[in-house]
């Protein structure tokens, strides 16, 4: 049942266990993509890291409620493409110098 004050949407990184789909490796960038459904309120979350060896305060991560479709459908290669494609989103990371914020639009996954 999905609420609208579930812990899951607050902007913070998430926890807990992640299904690892692969990494996406567009422009040789190396993201982690993972999809977690929240065990308390059902929505699917893609979930995307990537960081750059060498280079400090590159990391960041994204995530985004998806449909259970296009969960089903998403590949790593894909995933960057659909976070974007969302009415919103959750981004954080040293890169943007803050632990998470809702934000929609742009997704920044290159160095
Ligand atoms: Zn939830």
């Amino acid at each position: 049942m999905e609420t609208d004050d579930c812990a899951c949407l607050l902007p913070r990184r998430f926890g807990g266990t992640a299904t690892f789909l692969g990494e996406d490796t567009t422009k040789g960038r190396y993201g982690a993509v993972s999809l977690r459904r929240c065990k308390h309120c059902d929505r699917i979350w893609l979930d995307y890291f990537v960081e750059y060896e060498g280079f400090s305060r590159s990391d960041r991560w994204y995530r985004a409620v998806v449909s259970p479709e296009d969960a089903a459908r998403v590949k790593p290669t894909t995933a960057v493409a659909l976070i974007a494609a969302q009415p919103w989103h959750i981004y954080g990371g040293s890169y943007f110098e803050h632990a998470g914020k809702r934000g929609a639009g742009l997704v920044l996954v290159d160095l």
